[in-house]
């Protein structure tokens, strides 16, 4: 079942609209926002330039960098009595990124939540235990939003309590959670501690996002928890979640709502735009937001793009999970690494439970790196031998050898109940 006729719609459809929208948000970012008009002014653009999407690629990016340095509103392209909402993007250097909402942006966001909610296998009538924080961070509302636009009854427990949270799914009986993948593990945990057997619930889906999630961690999390494991991918800065998420039919790639948000995706170093199939950096324009337009932005994720149609009908584009931030990136002793990369290469381990810790440190001025990861409790046979094993792995998948593999017991790595997951710790500048 599809929400919203377009997402079905043949791509000239989608590229007419695309066309006309660009046409449109350009001269309402020209005409109510300085910091463009000055940008676009250099570039030698006025509205009147930009016919359509065939055009964008002459426009300049618009960075972090810029909404920080615009702090607090100075990107803002409405009138302040015009704001019904304002959220903020934590960042952890820095100014927050403050993120306005129209009443139309509003119906937007309800409108790519309720898409993605119905992608993902929710209706009317079910219920979604909603384990995203509250509050500033958009994971919280922007389901909250979107199940209250599908009909379904949302329970607003978010992040963290545990014990309440396997007690509601338990009485209550939703079938979908919202969370991060790192919870969903955290909660299965606590489930088997406490007694519950998960696959004795109605629960049947977990929408995991706010982190980069590898296939080995949504394999652990379907097993552990008996469920489908859906990814959806948003950011603040655009709309929140719901820009893009897997259909729970095919689970192959995102659907990204690009007749909302145009998608690109360019050389982090040159900027230089890819072809379909090719990784780089995803830059989004909104096409449609009011608020908070914003043209090209440089959103950090590593991804690629395809336009073919996907199992379940849908036409849209749709973008590979995310499995490393530009940020993310690793550069020990001159070898670039993504997080997601270790991550990957340790789960695929028997015996090894799905948690790790990365510690980087500098020794007589080298980089050193270690890696630590926990036994799984079902493993009986020579813990020596297992460390070796995922040493030998580590070695033979990445193009460096760690200085140490430390490998814990299990329920060794420290667990973490609420906000996105911490997994390296970079000790190298206080050192
Ligand atoms: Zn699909």
């Amino acid at each position: 079942m599809v929400w919203n006729d377009i997402e079905t719609a043949s791509r000239e459809r989608v590229r007419e609209r695309q066309d006309d929208r660009l046409a449109d948000v350009f001269s309402h970012v020209y005409e109510n926002v300085p910091f463009y008009r000055e940008r676009l002014d250099e570039a030698g653009l006025s509205p009147g330039d930009v016919d359509g999407v065939a055009d964008l690629d002459r426009l300049p990016f618009t960075t972090k960098e810029d909404l920080r340095d615009t702090y607090p509103d100075g990107l803002f392209a409405v009138a302040d009595d015009e704001m019904r909402c304002i959220h903020a993007s934590s960042g952890t250097t820095g100014a927050p990124k403050i993120i306005g909402y129209t009443r139309s942006d509003l119906d937007l966001w309800r409108e790519v939540m309720a898409r993605s909610l119905t992608a993902a296998g929710v209706e009317r009538g079910q219920t979604v235990q909603n384990a995203y924080g509250y509050g500033l961070f958009t994971g919280g509302l922007g389901v909250h939003h979107g199940c209250d636009e599908v009909g379904a009854t949302v329970i607003p427990i978010g992040g963290g309590q545990t014990k309440r949270q396997l007690q509601l799914l338990s009485d209550l009986g939703s079938e979908t959670l919202t969370c991060t993948p790192s919870y969903a593990l955290y909660l299965a945990e606590a489930a088997e501690e406490a007694g519950v057997d998960l696959a004795d619930l109605p629960l049947s889906t977990v929408i995991f996002g706010a982190e980069p999630c590898t296939e080995p961690m949504r394999a652990a999390i379907e097993e552990r928890l008996d469920v489908t494991g859906v990814d959806i991918y948003g950011l603040s800065e655009v709309i929140g979640p719901g820009v893009a998420i897997e259909c729970a039919e095919a689970q192959a790639g995102l659907h990204l709502w690009d007749d909302h948000f145009y998608p690109e995706v360019v050389d982090p170093g040159t900027g230089e735009v890819l072809e379909e199939g090719e990784e780089g950096e995803l830059v989004l324009t909104t096409l449609t937001k009011e608020g908070l337009p914003v043209l090209r932005y440089r959103t950090g994720d590593m991804t690629s793009l395809r336009f073919d149609e996907c199992d379940c009908g849908r036409t849209t584009a749709r973008m590979d999970n995310v499995t490393g931030r530009a940020d993310d990136l690793l550069i020990v002793r001159g070898v670039n690494l993504y997080p997601s990369e270790i991550e990957a290469t340790i789960l695929d381990i028997e015996g090894v439970e799905p948690q790790y810790r990365i510690d980087l440190h500098r020794a007589a001025e080298l980089d050193e790196i270690e890696i630590t990861v926990e036994r799984a409790s079902e493993y009986d046979g020579d813990v020596r031998a297992l460390r070796e094993r995922v040493q030998r792995e580590l070695d033979a998948q990445l193009a460096f050898s760690p200085d140490a593999v430390r490998m814990v017991d299990p329920g060794g790595i420290e667990r973490q109940e609420t906000g996105k997951v911490k997994r390296v710790f970079d000790h190298r500048e206080v050192e």
